[in-house]
């Protein structure tokens, strides 16, 4: 009797920790950029860190760009050679988007990924929470699943998240990850910690205002997210879209992949086939709420028919012009 107390105890202390968000007092956060073997396929490790006792990589798996947090007990690394890991990336999915950002790099505005093929009957949804005093603008997400209510489709879409929104609205986080269980999955993108704004002119404005600290924005937004238990993915919205040349190359030093913007709905521009849309849910923007609301009545023939639906960012890449 006492040995199956002390089996139900053990079990119970087992599930018990492994329910647990293994990453909630994470250490020793850091980039990396090191080539690694896992059990499913090469991966690149791209963050690592220590928590309770172990470290962890978050890793992009270069042909899906899916990103995870991995054991590194669970992983073999094959090289910390930048240029070694860089060769064994040739031909992925990741190198090409690497080509595709660096095409863009010198915009002001939108530069990286900022349009799509146009043969996917559908659009690339992409929500903005910059910071807000206001709360989540439910409306979005509860018109998407009342629209695809019925048709047994997961629904894609990308949400960039900015440290200062996380901080003020735990609840609103709450309800936002609770979607996943009605088959909402959310891309968690990096919108920087402070997401800085000031009234000068774009050149000095948003991650371009002097002072900006462009690695702390990166990894202080990172940690925060990892903390509330989203996994960072492999996307980068910058604020305001506002970025050069420099910024975008630290981005890529780091990883990551911009994300731009043709269809920014408050602006006027038009959501097409395969479009990456842009709105904001943090409720400043009633406008571009209300213009995705109309378009998706629009579509809402073509939607039960199964004829437009919402992409993953991550979806058809290896199609893209490079
Ligand atoms: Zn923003």
């Amino acid at each position: 009797m006492k040995q199956l107390l002390f089996a139900i105890v053990l079990l119970f202390f087992h599930s018990f920790t492994f329910a647990q968000v293994p990453y909630g007092d994470l250490e020793n956060y850091k980039r990396e950029w090191v080539a690694l073997q896992g059990n499913a396929g090469p991966l690149v490790g791209i963050r690592s860190f220590t928590a309770k006792g172990s470290k962890y990589y978050l890793t992009v798996d270069p042909l899906t760009l899916e990103t995870r947090i991995v054991d590194s007990k669970l992983l073999k690394v094959h090289s910390k050679d930048s240029i070694q890991v860089n060769k064994s990336l040739n031909g992925t999915v990741y190198a090409s988007c690497f080509s595709i950002v660096r095409k863009t790099e010198n915009n002001l505005q939108d530069a990286g990924l900022n349009f799509r093929l146009p043969k996917e009957s559908g659009i690339n949804l992409t929500i903005d929470l910059c910071p807000s005093h206001k709360p989540l603008d439910k409306d979005i997400f509860e018109d998407l699943l009342s629209a695809f209510k019925g048709l047994d489709s997961t629904l894609p879409l990308a949400v960039s998240v900015s440290g200062k929104w996380l901080l003020n609205h735990p609840d609103d986080l709450a309800w936002l990850k609770s979607l996943d269980r009605k088959g909402v999955k959310i891309t968690w993108i990096n919108h920087t910690y402070d997401h800085v704004f000031n009234k000068k002119p774009l050149v000095s404005n948003f991650l371009l205002s002097p002072g900006t600290d462009l690695n702390y924005e990166i990894l202080a937004n990172e940690k925060l997210m990892l903390r509330n238990g989203l996994v960072p993915s492999v996307f980068f919205r910058c604020p305001g879209l506002v970025s050069d040349r420099a910024v975008i190359e630290k981005l890529l030093s780091y990883g990551l992949i911009a994300v731009g913007s043709d269809a920014w709905l408050a602006k006027g521009q038009q959501a097409h086939n395969g479009s990456i849309v842009l709105i904001h849910g943090n409720g400043n923007e009633e406008l571009g709420v209300r213009d995705f609301i109309r378009l998706l009545q629009t579509e809402s023939g073509a939607i039960k028919r199964k004829h437009w639906t919402l992409y993953s960012l991550s979806e058809g890449l290896e199609h893209y012009p490079n």
